[in-house]
């Protein structure tokens, strides 16, 4: 790590898939904690394994990539489920399981972890969801909600073990404006509680008025990275 501020940092990261696609091409940039960060550029230019990459889910095929000081080229195939703990992820879809209630949906996410006690997992739960704006709805099931509160369950079951990062990709694709606002608002609350956020979107308005960094990838490179930045792509 170059600075003891950097969380996430890429040195010349490529990404080649098995079909030849070069869907990164040596990709260099550092992320600090607690910085909110947009991705964006236009559909197919590398948003998408550029999350994988850094969820692990797609290995770079060249470069190195550190995050919070590991190192994911050197991550061994068991170690990848601890990793994986210290980020958060949010979909476009939601990806809620429609026959568990929201307090199932969230819970399910902390026990996954080892966490066993009732209590605890109760006290967590509720507490996050309290956070999100939903307290009184653990026991609706997704379906009964509204989109933007979906999409609020989505965010305590990626925040409820408390990671270190939040990955959002197009979280407000399937919402309205009004609900759109209210989700980023939650993900700069959740930035201002001490998560480092990066959100993919391809939303101009909330990009240009928010004034954060703004990342502009293009054929999987980087092609403009503004602190205070608007949509360009
Ligand atoms: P974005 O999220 O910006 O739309 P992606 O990261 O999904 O972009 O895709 C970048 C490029 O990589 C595209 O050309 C896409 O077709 C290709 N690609 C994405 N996933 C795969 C895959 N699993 N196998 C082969 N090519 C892929």
């Amino acid at each position: 790590m170059s600075d003891k501020n950097t969380l996430i940092r890429l040195h010349k990261v490529s990404v080649r898939y098995q079909t030849g696609t070069e869907a990164l091409k040596e990709v260099s940039l550092e992320i600090g904690k607690e910085e909110f960060v947009f991705l964006v550029g236009s559909s197919g230019s590398g948003k998408s394994t550029f999350i994988k990459t850094l969820l692990r889910e797609v290995r770079a095929t060249s470069g190195e990539l550190y995050v919070a000081g590991k190192s994911l080229n050197q991550l061994k195939r068991k170690e990848i489920p601890f990793y994986r703990r210290r980020l958060g992820v949010v979909f476009q879809e939601f990806r809620l399981l429609d026959d568990r209630n929201i307090f199932e949906n969230v819970a399910l996410a902390q026990r996954v972890t080892g966490v066993t006690r009732k209590e605890k997992i109760r006290k967590n739960v509720c507490g996050m969801l309290k956070t999100v704006g939903l307290a009184g709805k653990e026991k609706a099931y997704p379906k009964e909600l509204s989109g933007g509160e979906q999409q609020r369950v989505a965010i305590a079951r990626a925040m409820v073990n408390r990671p270190e990062i939040l990955l959002a990709d197009e979280p407000t694709g399937n919402l309205d404006p009004e609900n759109s606002w209210e989700i980023m608002r939650l993900l700069e609350e959740m930035n201002r509680l001490g998560t480092t956020v990066i959100v993919v979107t391809h939303n101009h308005e909330i990009v240009d008025q928010m004034k954060k960094r703004v990342i502009t990838v293009q054929k999987g490179h980087i092609v403009s990275d503004m602190k205070q930045g608007g949509y360009e792509a």
